[in-house]
């Protein structure tokens, strides 16, 4: 005889059914991972019939909201002021708490990036609201809960539209599905460079809302003295076309130098590395690829003497191509480089540049790795 199920009665949160970008921008340029939650988050609108809103903050930014909605969003908030002109945690914190406290429904969902100002605002913000937050997301999506777990009998019931806020966990190893049903805005940061942004639409049209700003004596426990901006010379590895990344097989730093004169034959191109080099300082932090590196997804990833653990595999496994060059033909990233190439790096990078620097492609003598 099958058992019969209780029936669950159907719990539904209220909310007003937003979903909620908190974009960034620095200087005017709206942040690349902003454009990726606007992706998702559009999807996620859709499933949940509701509308898609992208919260930015700064000062003479009023030509961003047009590039927001060709983006996706159905609504701007703006909050376009000289006292938010840096991101300083307690008034962009304030800003964003009076906005959402006005409405008269929560919005469901509230994404922002997993970067730094990302994961400084977001607990502070799913503190004040009591609501649940998953960090470091690589995957969303809407579906039910049903929650029959006796320990809690009034939540017992079943509860649609639940945000599915999944990550990575043990090590990478497993995806874990994390849900906070019991109240909204459901919380999460994405990793940037996982999600695809939409194609632009420049003709669409959204609303676009001021916000007014009321900033309190508390929100200001620091002072910014002076901003100091990193100059980078050359692509950051998260927006070259080419990544040339190098591994513990390398043997020592001066390994690099080689890498250095292969990604040079390629137009727009930036060296990797595995964290295993950057932990014994050959080079920094700022090119290490994988779980706590960058996520990238350039058009072709050249991975020499890196052995392709889980940790490095989910920071550049959506590259459009990967060619790997390893001497052990055991070595895991054979697994899913799409070429591979079983050999010494030192014997091979050197034919291998000989080779590209016979090829002359455009004007400047470099490749150009066109799309697809
Ligand atoms: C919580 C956590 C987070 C982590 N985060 C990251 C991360 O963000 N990014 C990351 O990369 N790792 C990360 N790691 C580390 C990861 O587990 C691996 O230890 C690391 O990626 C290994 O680096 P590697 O491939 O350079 O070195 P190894 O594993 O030592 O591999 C070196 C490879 O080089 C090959 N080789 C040696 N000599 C040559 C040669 N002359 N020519 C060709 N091939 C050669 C070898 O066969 C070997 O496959 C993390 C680990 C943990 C636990």
């Amino acid at each position: 005889m099958s058992e019969l199920k209780p029936t669950l009665k159907e719990i539904i949160t209220p909310s007003n059914k937003e979903v909620i970008v908190i974009g960034e921008q620095i200087n005017g340029e709206i942040k690349p991972v902003t454009l990726e939650l606007l992706g998702i988050g559009k999807d996620l609108a859709n499933k949940l019939n509701g509308k898609l809103s992208c919260v930015i903050l700064g000062y003479n930014i009023h030509s961003l909201p047009s590039k927001l909605i060709a983006y996706g969003a159905d609504t701007v908030y703006l909050a376009d002021n000289k006292l938010l002109e840096n991101y300083q945690t307690l008034p962009y914190r304030r800003v964003i708490i009076d906005l959402l406290s006005g409405f008269p429904l929560p919005p469901h969902i509230l994404l922002l990036g997993s970067t730094t100002c990302g994961r400084d605002l977001a607990p502070r913000i799913a503190a004040y609201f009591e609501t649940g937050l998953t960090a470091d997301c690589t995957e969303l999506d809407i579906g039910p809960y049903e929650h029959t777990n006796k320990i809690d009998p009034e939540k017992l019931g079943l509860y649609p539209n639940c945000l599915y806020a999944i990550r990575p966990s043990f090590g990478e190893s497993l995806k874990a599905r994390i849900l906070g049903p019991w109240k909204n805005p459901q919380m999460a940061t994405v990793r940037p460079g996982i999600m695809l942004p939409l194609k632009p639409d420049f003709n669409r049209k959204g609303n676009i809302e001021n916000i007014m700003i009321n900033l309190k004596p508390e929100d200001y426990r620091s002072e910014i003295l002076e901003v100091i901006y990193e100059v980078s010379k050359g692509v950051s590895i998260t927006e070259a076309d080419v990544v040339i990344a190098g591994g513990f097989g390398l043997g020592k730093s001066e390994g690099f130098d080689l890498l250095r004169e292969l990604a040079n034959c390629f137009n727009h191109s930036a060296i990797g590395a595995s964290r295993k080099v950057v932990d014994v300082g050959w080079i920094p932090y700022k090119h290490q690829v994988g779980q706590t590196g960058k996520t990238v997804r350039p058009k072709l990833y050249i991975a020499c003497g890196i052995s392709g653990a889980i940790q490095h595999r989910v920071g550049m496994n959506k590259s459009n191509l990967i060619i790997a060059i390893n001497k052990d033909i055991d070595a895991p990233i054979f697994k899913f480089a799409h070429h591979g190439i079983v050999g010494d790096l030192y014997q091979i990078i050197p034919e291998f540049i000989t080779q590209l620097k016979l090829i002359k492609y455009n004007k400047e003598d470099k490749i150009l790795v066109k799309q697809d």
